[in-house]
């Protein structure tokens, strides 16, 4: 398998520090807020890598941390009146609550910064002991000048670098690019005690103890998005190398921005949106599916359009499926048969097609995680399916294939995580694509303003049982 390393700026055997196991570490949120779709772009890639890994064979350690004491924390207990505490508690049960409802499988660990505190004030002591680190005012900052390497990740120049941060001179600071490791307490703030008084860990050092602790002073992934590499990244290399005097990460990972209809996403322009929002309206199926079908590193524009087109892929897939699901019901028969059945041509063919997109799929992800060429090979596949399922009543040779599209089928999602477990409760079949005849017919109607029409069939739906549930121009249905 091929992974693109940040840190070579090229793709690179992926060869674990253990044979058989990955070491993989994901920077968290902090939570102050609920999370952006930008931030679920990294969550979601990073579980389809990891899935990706254990489809493989691998046995994955995922550590994905909760930075849960932070000036924006801070400042948000402020704004809401409420302890700092009461801010962690309800936005990191939130994250987890958004991450489920996205179909991410859960970490391994989520350490928390402030269950850390013990680790974190070792590594600084290390740091300062041997000289990396210095005490000023109360604060203990980072001296850069003592690694070579600094800026090698994120391949800025030191002197450039320098320029830059000129204006922003500190008095508490030998060199104006020196970061802080622990500061002070102020007035009010939480704090623990530490060698150099009370204060708190500073944001980079706390992902380096965490990392470190669970997975060791080297491990293999280090990912995150393109926006953390500099200075985060590049602060957690310098920290973590200096104090262990080992290697800390074998590939490093980023992951493209994302935009909303081509602008940047910010409060200010008011195209934030938020997980919560968004999975208002689209399923996490739809969701991941937009996000597969682009490369992790491009950069991404989502867009309503874009959402749709993923949406309508998802639905003829989840489709599909249950229309296999139904069509092969109650055939049981041991797959490995297979090799010695006698097919038509046609039939045949069929096999030799889908065998062959499931190489194809693998191949794709091994090669620095292709998903857009994996996915097109599941489209594919379902396809080549539904001309399968137009011999309906399949002949026992057709059922035997249609259960191995349906293993293939559920193989993809082990990886891609997009079949709707709900989807399993709806009647398939006919029923299925009748409702999604009428629900375009309705939304037709809905768009002509012909709203007694639409009502009718609301209505008289409602009479048989089924739900119908209107979100932003799109109708969705379920049964009561
Ligand atoms: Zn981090």
């Amino acid at each position: 398998m091929k992974l693109y390393n940040t840190f070579t700026n090229q793709k690179e055997e992926f060869k674990p520090v253990e044979d058989g196991k990955v070491k993989f570490y994901v920077c968290g949120p902090t939570v102050y807020n609920y999370i952006h779709i930008g931030n679920a772009r990294a969550f979601i890639v990073n579980d389809v890598l990891r899935r990706f890994f254990e489809f493989s064979g691998y046995e994955v350690n995922y550590i994905l941390n909760i930075t849960d004491i932070d000036d924006k924390i801070i400042n948000q207990a402020v704004t809401e009146k409420v302890d700092v505490g009461e801010i962690t508690k309800k936005y990191s049960a939130a994250f987890f609550e958004d991450i489920k409802n996205l179909n991410i499988k859960p970490a391994t660990h989520n350490p928390r910064a402030t269950e850390h505190i013990e680790e974190i004030i070792a590594l600084i002591e290390s740091l300062v002991e041997q000289g990396f680190a210095y005490e000023s005012k109360g604060d203990v900052l980072f001296d850069i000048s003592k690694f070579d390497d600094y800026g090698k990740l994120s391949g800025k120049n030191l002197d450039d670098l320098r320029a830059g941060a000129r204006v922003a001179i500190d008095e508490k600071k030998n060199n104006p690019l020196d970061f802080v490791l622990w500061k002070k307490q102020k007035p009010g703030e939480p704090a623990w005690a530490s060698p150099w008084g009370k204060g708190r860990p500073g944001w980079h050092i706390e992902c380096s103890a965490m990392s470190m602790k669970y997975l060791g002073d080297t491990f293999d992934i280090h990912a995150g998005g393109i926006d953390l590499a500099f200075p985060h990244h590049e602060n957690e290399i310098a920290q973590s190398e200096c104090a262990s005097k080992n290697k800390f990460v074998k590939y490093w990972l980023h992951n493209g921005f994302l935009k909303i209809d081509g602008d940047k996403m910010s409060k200010s322009l008011g195209n934030f949106r938020t997980v919560k929002d968004i999975l208002e309206s689209y399923s996490y199926s739809a969701i991941r599916t937009f996000f597969l079908q682009k490369h992790y590193r491009s950069p991404i524009d989502l867009t309503s359009d874009g959402l749709q087109a993923a949406k309508s892929a998802s639905i003829k897939l989840n489709i599909f499926y249950k229309n296999l699901c139904q069509a092969i019901t109650g055939f049981e028969s041991d797959l490995e048969i297979i090799e010695t059945a006698s097919f038509s041509e046609k039939d045949a063919e069929y096999l030799t097609n889908i065998k062959q997109l499931r190489i194809e799929f693998v191949n794709a992800l091994n090669d620095d995680m292709n998903t857009p060429t994996a996915i097109s090979k599941l489209f594919e596949i379902v396809r080549h399916g539904n001309q399968l399922l137009t011999n309906e009543p399949l002949s026992e040779n057709q059922k035997l294939l249609g259960k191995l599209t349906q293993k293939y089928i559920e193989d993809f999602d082990l990886v891609f995580g997009i079949l709707d477990a709900k989807g399993k409760e709806f009647d398939s079949g006919l029923v299925g694509d009748l409702m999604e005849v009428l629900m375009e017919m309705r939304s037709d109607l809905r768009t002509k303003k012909e709203w007694a029409l639409s009502d009718k069939i609301r209505d008289s739906l409602g009479g048989m049982g089924i739900v119908l549930e209107d979100k932003e121009g799109v109708t969705t249905w379920r049964k009561k």
